[in-house]
């Protein structure tokens, strides 16, 4: 690569600026593709993306940022650290999505977040002893694919202390994979000597987002160990440790003592890395400085950013900063071009991953060369990217008096409702609920039918009337069978939602929802996050209609069913010209009044899901209590307009509560229901070791699997919760929303988890 690095790109979407990977991917894996084609597929892709790249004149454009399915996955895959189940299956290529998948014979390896983003990565299973084997062939091969269309790449590592972070020791219970440290380091420094072999003189991007978290500081000792190692390696290679989504303070200190050429720091989502900067000045090494938004889709405000970089290079030396994204850019969508029906002001509002490279390459000639540098296009775009800011933050789709001047107000809002022991009392003497109550989570089977009508009336060829019967039709039918299952409090079925925060995000002024704004979730899943531009607020209630009809089919309680606005928020782009917490706010109002309209239209059981209120916690404890402050403030505005009798339940589909007990607790609400179906009861412990006094509803099956649970088996589940906390304080339902599953399966559950319900209050 040329001397001089000016712009550098952390990483690339892959999934396709028309989700190509993914459908190319599903054909083959239905049968009705032949995997060359996707190999083809993904040749395509990779050339095309580094076009745009290079297009946009960056400097620092990856191979190996692109992946089948998972970049950690690859990395298990090219260190030979299969798990030993997978063993039996020879093909490469057939074994790589078995670990991905799973097959007939073989449960597929475990999942979980990538770090505080909605990409999900593969968890390494690691044993000691496990004998590791390096292939570069996959980095080899993008890598000459990109020499030959000219582009000299660096070449992009998951990390080896990330890879470790990542990863799970399962020969031993409750094993730290740390514990391997010596052994899969040895299978790095292996990997990095064959990719010396690569060419004369290489760029690697080791990427190490673990030291931006808490554990950074207890691994200082260890990144100074690996880096070393890791340049000794090989002699050929400049290694840039490379850092995302917060600061990464404690690893840069010892960083320096290593022969590594260059650090990558966030200045997005890392405010406090501009303190280790003097320090970074004192040494020889190169800062890539992520300055592009990574995470989000707003334009940058260029102006700013290139003072943040003079900031920067005051301290380090101009000569040293490489301006970057401060992220992959696999975490927002691929390119604005197909965005036809958007508002035209909130779409120049937005850069997706394509309009983001201009913008850096923009911002690089400004830092670099000043103004007179930019050709004719950049200094349009340029010159657009300064109005585009200056409309934004005057736009009166932005700004909203009304909403404003009910913010005035927003104080007195968050506060918690009178005692819980004079709510729950009332709200006993009104409903009369038994111990054990049983009742479900929301949604019900979304058969093809249900979808059908959906789509046949937002593409207009069903109208309104037509489309209302339809709804009336699933809901009554849903209504019927769970009083005929037994069911004790009811739910309408959530049939009108295709999901549960865009169901709302339509709903709601402020909110926009793009064609294409696809962002890879895991493998060929794609999520599309409402964006929110503006002001929030809610011009007329969103699920009155559909719970009073419901509700009027029956004697038993219908519970109202809202999605929080913390779960709004987490799973939405969130706009970037005021404080996450405002915004919440102002999300938190507007079901706030669909709170107050339910109750006052006879719905006293509201749910406010908060599906999501747990995967919105920073990565640093230190940024955890501004979180939890305005995440709980949140819930409150948007339930403490509840009378006393009226009774709000709350749903979180995760189990480990042990750090956020206080908080939930805090929550205020008075049922609860969690996913506790899969770990007996241990999980409830926690609620009872915190001496928690509100009702709970642990999950007694489990959602997720096609399974129909065998009535002594939810007896058995019941008895263990009753272990653990009295009979009135438990509520018997499933672990989550039953929208994925058949009604085949759902009907015959639920009518065991009543059984079971039944035998068991008879032996209280
Ligand atoms: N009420 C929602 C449902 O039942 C909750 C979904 C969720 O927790 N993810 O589908
Ligand atoms: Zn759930």
């Amino acid at each position: 690569m040329s001397e001089k690095i000016r712009s550098w790109v952390t990483g690339f979407a892959r999934i396709g600026e028309q989700r190509e990977l993914k459908k190319v991917l599903e054909r083959y894996w239905r049968g009705e593709a032949a995997f060359e084609e996707v190999e083809d597929v993904a040749k395509m892709l990779r050339a095309r993306h580094w076009e745009y790249q290079k297009e946009a004149g960056i400097d620092a454009i990856s191979v190996n940022d692109f992946s089948l399915y998972d970049q950690v996955l690859d990395m298990i895959d090219m260190l030979g650290l299969v798990p030993s189940r997978f063993a039996d299956i020879e093909d490469r290529v057939e074994r790589y999505f078995a670990m991905a998948r799973g097959d007939a014979d073989h449960t597929a390896m475990e999942m979980t977040k990538w770090f505080n983003t909605n990409y999900h990565y593969i968890v390494p299973e690691l044993s000691a002893g496990m004998e590791f084997c390096v292939d570069i062939s996959k980095i080899e091969k993008e890598y000459k694919e990109a020499r030959e269309l000219g582009i000299d790449p660096k070449i992009n590592i998951v990390g080896p202390l990330t890879f470790l972070g990542c990863a799970r020791r399962v020969d031993v219970a409750e094993g730290d994979a740390f514990s391997l440290y010596s052994d899969i380091l040895s299978a790095y420094i292996a990997l990095f000597q064959a990719l010396g072999s690569l060419d004369d003189r290489i760029v690697v991007q080791v990427d190490e987002p673990l030291l931006c978290t808490d554990r950074a500081a207890e691994l200082s000792l260890l990144v100074k160990d690996a880096f070393e190692k890791i340049c000794n390696a090989a002699k050929n290679l400049d290694i840039y440790v490379v850092t995302y989504f917060d600061h990464a303070k404690e690893a840069v200190s010892q960083l320096l003592q290593t022969p590594v050429k260059g650090i990558g720091l966030d200045f997005v989502h890392g405010e406090k890395n501009e303190e280790v900067l003097d320090l970074i000045g004192r040494s020889d090494k190169v800062l890539v400085a992520g300055v592009i938004d990574g995470r989000n889709i707003w334009i940058s405000d260029i102006e700013k950013r290139v003072s943040l970089l003079e900031r920067i290079a005051s301290a380090v030396g101009k000569e040293r900063v490489v301006v970057s994204t401060s992220c992959s850019l696999l975490h927002v969508p691929y390119t604005l071009k197909y965005e036809k029906k958007m508002d035209s002001d909130i779409k120049s509002w937005l850069a997706y991953g394509v309009e983001k490279l201009d913008e850096l390459s923009i911002l690089s000639g400004l830092f670099f060369e000043g103004a007179e540098s930019l050709d004719a296009q950049q200094a349009l775009k340029y010159a657009q990217n300064r109005d585009a800011n200056e409309a934004r933050r005057s736009s009166a789709l932005v700004h909203n008096p009304d909403v404003k001047k009910r913010m005035e107000d927003i104080d007195s809002m968050k506060k918690k409702r009178a005692p819980y022991s004079e709510r729950i009392a009332k709200q006993h003497e009104k409903f009369n609920y038994p111990p054990l109550c049983t009742t479900t989570i929301g949604s019900f089977p979304q058969t093809q039918e249900v979808r059908a009508a959906r789509r046949d009336y937002k593409n207009g060829s069903i109208g309104e009337s037509e489309y209302i019967e339809k709804m009336k039709g699933f809901i009554k039918e849903c209504v019927e069978i769970q009083e005929r299952i037994g069911l004790e409090v009811l739910v309408h079925g959530e049939f009108e939602r295709n999901d549960m925060v865009e169901y709302f995000g339509e709903q709601l002024e402020g909110v926009a929802f793009s064609e294409n704004g696809w962002v890879q979730s895991y493998g060929s899943r794609c999520v599309k996050p409402p964006i929110i531009y503006g002001d929030v607020s809610r011009p007329k209630p969103m699920t009155l209609f559909w719970s009073q009809y419901a509700a009027s089919l029956t004697r038993l309680p219908m519970k109202g069913m809202l999605t929080g606005p913390v779960t709004i928020l987490n799973w939405s782009f969130v706009r970037d010209d005021q404080p996450r917490s405002e915004t919440c706010y102002q999300i938190a109002l507007a079901i706030r009044d669909e709170v107050d309209d339910l109750q006052k239209g006879g719905i006293k059981m509201i749910q406010v899901d908060e599906a999501a209120f747990k995967e919105g916690y920073p990565l640093r404890k230190e940024k955890r209590p501004a979180y939890e402050r305005f995440a709980l403030e949140s819930f409150w505005i948007a339930t403490s307009v509840a009378s006393e009798d009226t009774q709000i339940h709350t749903h979180m589909c995760y189990s480990d509560f042990n750090d956020i007990i206080d908080t939930i607790e805090a929550m205020d609400a008075d049922v609860i229901s969690i996913e506790t179906a899969r770990s007996g009861n241990t999980l409830l412990k926690v609620f009872k070791e915190h001496g928690y006094e509100k009702e709970v509803g642990p999950g007694v099956y489990d959602i997720h699997s096609p399974r129909i649970p065998s009535v002594e088996e939810i007896e058995k589940q019941i008895r263990l919760l009753l272990e653990v906390l009295p009979a009135r304080q438990l509520w018997i339902n499933p672990d989550c929303g039953l929208k994925t599953r058949r009604w085949e399966e759902v009907v015959p559950s639920l009518e065991n988890m009543v059984t079971a319900t039944k035998n068991i209050r008879k032996t209280l």
